[in-house]
This record gives C-alpha cells, sequence and structure tokens, in this order.
C-alpha cells in the first residue's frame, strides 16, 4: 500500500486502527514525541491479540498500522498480529526508528519474520534520527526492507522556520538518488510534545480555526490497551476526558469500537464542524479573550455538547452537511491530505512520488 493511498484511507472513519504496542525504545531522539526509552511502560501483548483477533470478514478496519515508541522491539507480536489480520483481509503497516539497522549487519531475522507480511513498512529519518542510527546505516537496511514489502515510506521531520530547509533538501535529493521514486517521504514539522518540547519554544495557542479534525478518524490502542478517539496519542497520554476514550482492548472488539467511532456524535461534529465550530455551536460557552486553540476546545467539549450535537446532526441539514464534509476530505488528493495532517507544503509532492494514482 503505497503512502498516498495510506493518507487516503486516514481520511475516512474507522478504515484502519493505531496500535502503540510498546512506549519503549532504544533510541534517544532528542525530537521524540512519545518522550520514548527503555524504561518506559510495556504492557502484556494480550489486549492486542484480543482486538485484532475480533476482526470480522464483515466488520474489521481496512489496515492496522502499528507505532509507539518502537513496535519492532516485539517482532513476535507484530508478526502475529499482522497474521491475525491478514486473517480476515486486513492489511498491517508499521512505522520504524530503525534501530536494529544500527551497525549495518543487515537486517536480525526476527525484525525480517516481522516485516515479511507488511503492506507498508514507514521509517524515521531525520537530523535527530541521525545522532543515533547512522543514514547510510538507514538506507541500507531500507534496501532490505523494500526486498519484502511491496511498499516503503520516510517520515522526516523539520524544526519550524520560513522557507526550505537545508538539510532537508539534502536528504530528500539522495533518497531520490539512491531509491529513485520508490520511497515515497512525508515531511512534518516537529511538534511541541514529548522531548521534542525542549526542542522548541512554548507553542503559543490560536491561529484561527482549523476546520474538521484529522485526528479523529481512526481509533488508537495505546500501549496499556486504552483505546482513544483521537491518534494524536501524546495529548491523551494519563488517560483524556471521556469523549475522547472509547474502551479497552481487553474487552471491547472491534464491532462495538467501530460503532462508537462512527456514531459518536460529539466525534461526528468534531470531524464536521470541528472542535471550535463544535463548541460555537453547542457550547460550553469559551471563556472570554480565551485564544482559538482547537485541541484545548475539543478536551473542553462536554455530555450536554454531546447531546446539543446529536441533535443538530439528526437534523436534514446537519445530515448533508455530516455527508458534504466526509465526501469533501475524501475527494481530496493526498498531499493536501498531508498538509493538513502537519506536512511542510513545500514538501507535500513527496507524499506521491511513484503513485500510481
Ligand atoms: S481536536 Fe485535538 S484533541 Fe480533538 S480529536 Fe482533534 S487532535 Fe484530538
Amino acid at each position: 500500500m503505497h503512502l498516498a493511498d495510506l493518507l487516503t484511507l486516514g481520511a475516512r472513519p474507522a478504515a484502519g486502527l493505531l496500535l502503540a504496542l510498546t512506549d519503549r525504545c532504544p533510541l534517544a531522539c532528542a525530537h521524540c514525541s512519545t518522550a520514548s526509552t527503555m524504561a518506559a511502560a510495556q504492557s502484556p501483548g494480550e489486549p492486542f491479540r484480543r482486538l485484532v483477533d475480533s476482526f470480522e470478514p464483515d466488520c474489521r478496519p481496512e489496515l492496522i498500522l502499528m507505532s509507539g515508541g518502537e513496535p519492532l522491539l516485539r517482532p513476535g507480536l507484530v508478526a502475529e498480529l499482522t497474521a491475525s489480520a491478514a486473517r480476515v483481509g486486513t492489511g498491517a503497516a508499521l512505522l520504524s526508528g530503525m534501530f536494529f539497522a544500527r551497525g549495518g549487519a543487515g537486517l536480525p531475522p526476527a525484525v525480517r519474520r516481522a516485516v515479511a507480511g507488511l503492506a507498508h513498512f514507514a521509517a524515521s529519518l531525520d537530523a535527530q534520527h541521525e545522532r543515533e542510527v547512522g543514514r547510510a546505516e538507514v538506507f541500507g537496511a531500507l534496501a532490505a526492507v523494500l526486498d519484502l514489502v511491496p511498499a516503503v515510506s520516510l517520515h522526516i521531520t523539520a524544526l519550524p522556520g520560513a522557507g526550505p530547509d537545508p538539510y532537508v533538501d539534502g536528504l530528500v535529493a539522495e533518497v531520490r538518488r539512491r531509491f529513485g521514486a520508490r520511497v515515497p517521504m512525508l515531511v512534518s514539522a516537529v511538534r511541541p510534545t514529548g522531548r521534542a518540547r525542549g526542542l522548541l519554544p512554548a507553542p503559543t495557542p490560536g491561529g484561527g480555526d482549523p476546520g474538521p479534525c484529522e485526528f479523529a478518524h481512526w481509533p488508537l490502542v495505546d500501549q496499556d490497551g486504552t483505546v482513544l478517539a483521537c491518534t494524536r496519542q501524546s495529548l491523551l497520554r494519563g488517560g483524556g476526558p471521556a469523549h475522547l476514550v472509547l474502551g479497552h482492548a481487553a474487552r471491547d472488539p472491534w464491532r462495538t469500537l467501530s460503532g462508537r467511532t462512527l456514531g459518536d456524535p460529539l466525534l461526528r461534529s468534531v470531524r464536521t464542524l470541528g472542535p471550535i465550530g463544535t463548541r460555537r455551536r453547542h457550547g460550553p460557552p469559551a471563556e472570554p479573550g480565551c485564544a482559538p486553540d482547537a485541541c484545548r476546545n475539543c478536551l473542553a467539549l462536554t455530555p450536554a455538547t454531546a447531546a446539543r450535537a446529536a441533535e443538530g446532526l439528526g437534523t436534514p441539514e446537519g445530515r448533508r452537511m455530516e455527508r458534504a464534509v466526509l465526501a469533501l476530505t475524501a475527494a481530496r488528493a493526498p498531499r493536501r491530505l498531508a498538509v493538513a495532517r502537519g506536512a511542510l507544503p513545500g514538501y507535500a509532492d513527496l507524499v506521491e512520488l511513484g503513485w500510481a494514482g
């Protein structure tokens, strides 16, 4: 599955499921959004197995996307989940920091077995990662992965700044020289979460209303099995508000979780009007003088908001609007979907590199 198709799938509610298999990672990248270390939490694999085993041929996501921390610290679990998903026709993708490439000794057998069944393999590489694993080592491992997996991409982050980034330009040119169009790239700005808080100036809330939220489409299973409605995991660490918690992987099957994702009126409203629009229309009233930060408004929504949102979405106008926004989002080009999720516009074309369309 090409990166562009993965982005398109990301615009469809409940078309995919994110699994954060562990908070642990052997690398210590300065911009890590989950502030992962080898001392971080890692729960038993059972809740992940139960949830993926609950997929049914007529009720399943099209893709599971495994991340962490570093998911390949659990290669056996990755292979099990990939096989269990494939049983009903669900594909599997994975995002890795490439720790196993250090030393340039090739793919370890357990990693080779884990990646062999994937539909997409995404690797992180940027200035902070390169201090942990060298570029030549990552390229060598990526070449080996390309022999095993039909689609590969690189996820690159850049520190926010005006105009082109010389480091990113150099990296992109080298990827193109080495791999041609076989490795599309998603270039995003580092977000001020996790360890990256130490790298960036304190965020200034505001900046206007970004509209419908792109992060409320797929559920995310956190490392402890909690299922969140929002894929910005670092925002909800330690338990988000009840309206952004869908359930738990140890007890709720996919049929229940996808039903909540698709049916919950607050999530539907956040996907239709956006969190700021939802609060404006359905309350609670914003504090006077408060800057319109999308996530802060989303976290402040209440059960009373949900009741009013359900009413609004139940009217013919509400139903029309919801259908229209979903259709418009799904029809956007992958490069535009990438920008809506934080990709830098100047590099957005790279997500479609080698894509047949
Ligand atoms: S507005 Fe923020 S908190 Fe709400 S679903 Fe979107 S990303 Fe998550």
